[in-house]
């Protein structure tokens, strides 16, 4: 069976088929993922396998990609490494996703069909942090580090004022 990743088709032809599929996808082509990403270039790569597991319509997908995505710190650009191996569940509607068992993934699919496109989309942007940053012990966390402001110092006086009652029932108490 032939099937382009940016083509939809019915989930019960994919999952009756077993269909299997590698794909290479450039990332501006994924709609979700093009808007987080810094660069528009790379590409998602991976494979998909489509069958029915524990009466569920399912995808084995397996996706890498390195995104470049602007670190919040420094915010300099960085590359973000994706290597995920999931399995989706496809539902129809959020019933259905309530039944989907432990250890799945769960993708709501529209009028019954599905585009390997819109699952990539989805697997990336899951990938994806929040907020993106260089890791610690980088040169972009050491700068940060003597930069004055001092969050744990703030931290410690709050919790110092929430322990004071306890520190004066305390006080009271010995009186007695
Ligand atoms: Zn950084």
């Amino acid at each position: 069976m032939s099937l382009g990743w940016s083509r939809r088709a019915l989930v019960e032809t994919l999952v009756g088929t077993e269909t299997a599929i590698d794909f290479s996808i450039p990332l501006a082509e994924l709609p979700r993922v093009a808007h987080e990403v810094s660069a528009r270039d790379g590409e998602a790569k991976g494979s998909v396998r489509f069958s029915r597991q524990q009466h569920q319509a399912v995808a084995d997908l397996e996706v890498s990609a390195q995104p470049e995505v602007i670190c919040q710190r420094c915010m300099q650009p960085m590359r973000w490494p994706v290597n995920v191996k999931s399995r989706v569940a496809l539902v129809s509607d959020y019933d259905a996703a309530d039944r989907v068992p432990d250890g799945m993934e769960v993708f709501l699919v529209e009028a019954d069909s599905v585009s390997i496109r819109d699952l990539v989309d989805e697997e990336v942007m899951l990938a994806l942090p929040n907020v993106p940053r260089h890791a610690e012990g980088s040169e972009c966390a050491q700068r940060v580090m003597q930069l004055p402001g001092e969050p744990e110092a703030d931290d410690a006086a709050d919790e110092a004022q929430v322990q004071k009652p306890f520190a004066q029932l305390g006080e009271l108490l010995k009186r007695k």
